[in-house]
């Protein structure tokens, strides 16, 4: 018959004319997207298993668009790094966080770190440091109280680069975390030449911790390495009571994850602060 004449070179060039198509849709959207005030944050708690207060939040960022709907970071993020577009998105990431904070942060209460994801592309740029010095000065947020988070990956392609980098920001008094930690198999030997304050221990490990001896073994060694660096350690992903127990075995005081608290408005989290300490959940 006629159709089965197209061919699979044919077949393969329409789809990939489809998905360069939807890239350019999507990257077309992208960049009216913050004029047109498409972004908004999403705050999750992280909690402190030996107090059981609530000691931080990671800002995580959503785009909403008219056509596309509610798109999630892992749906544009990379695309929005390989266009560059991600230095003004994570600037207003950075700007609105501390701005939202200062908002709905209440001044007799606990001091809340706020962790913010910064990539690659920002990092490196000679720009970094004066965004970060304006943010500071123009909103008056307190930097000791700013985490950024940085990925083991993007920290280790440029050892040099980065250490330059977290030691400006160290002498500003943020806080440095490494954030996906263990996907990156860094070796000891750099690691302790970064001003870091925390890892991150990678969601994936927490997942098969309970299960699988493998990623036990590498949760546990983790755990052993910050203790030896002196730095404090985080859990992220963290779904059930098993593995909140499993962590408080190893010694891990830090947790993030749907166990405590998804992702929500920054209102919701001003209810939840309000409404219910974390103690009452433990
Ligand atoms: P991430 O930095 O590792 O952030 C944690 C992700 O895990 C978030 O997904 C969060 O919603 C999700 N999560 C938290 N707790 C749990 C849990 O208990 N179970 C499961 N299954 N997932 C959990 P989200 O918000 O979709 O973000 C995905 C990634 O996008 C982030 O991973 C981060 O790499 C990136 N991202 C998000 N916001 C920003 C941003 O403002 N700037 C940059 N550069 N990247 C961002
Ligand atoms: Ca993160
Ligand atoms: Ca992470
Ligand atoms: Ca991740």
């Amino acid at each position: 018959a006629k159709e089965r004449g197209r061919n699979a070179i044919e077949l393969f060039s329409e789809q990939i004319n489809a998905r360069f198509h939807r890239r350019q849709q999507l990257e077309m959207r992208l960049q009216n997207a913050l004029a047109k005030n498409e972004f908004f944050l999403e705050y999750q708690p992280q909690v402190d298993l030996q107090t059981g207060r609530m000691l931080g939040v990671e800002a995580l960022l959503r785009w909403r668009n008219d056509d596309l709907g509610l798109v999630m970071p892992d749906d544009f993020i990379s695309l929005a790094e390989e266009t560059g577009l991600i230095r003004p998105i994570g600037e207003w990431v950075l700007r609105t966080a501390c701005q939202e904070y200062l908002s709905w942060w209440q001044p007799e209460g606990a001091e809340l770190r706020l962790a913010v994801n910064i990539s690659g592309q920002q990092i490196k740029h000679p720009d970094f440091v004066p965004i970060i010095d304006d943010i500071l000065h123009s909103t008056g947020f307190d930097p000791r109280l700013l985490e950024l988070e940085i990925t083991e990956t993007v920290a280790m392609e440029d050892v040099e680069g980065n250490i330059g980098t977290f030691r400006d920001l160290k002498a500003r008094r943020l806080q440095l975390a490494i954030d996906d930690f263990g996907t990156g198999y860094s070796s000891l030997s750099y690691l302790r030449h970064f001003p870091i304050d925390r890892l991150k221990i990678d969601r994936k490990f927490i997942r098969d911790a309970a299960k699988c001896s493998d990623s036990a073994s590498l949760v546990e060694a983790i755990m052993s390495m910050a203790r030896s660096l002196h730095l404090d350690i985080i859990a992220e992903g963290v779904e059930t009571e098993e593995q909140v127990a499993y962590l408080w075995k190893q010694g891990c005081r830090q947790i993030q994850g749907f166990f405590f608290g998804r992702p929500m408005s920054a209102s919701d989290l001003q209810k939840y602060l309000q409404e219910q300490t974390v103690a009452e959940l433990l």
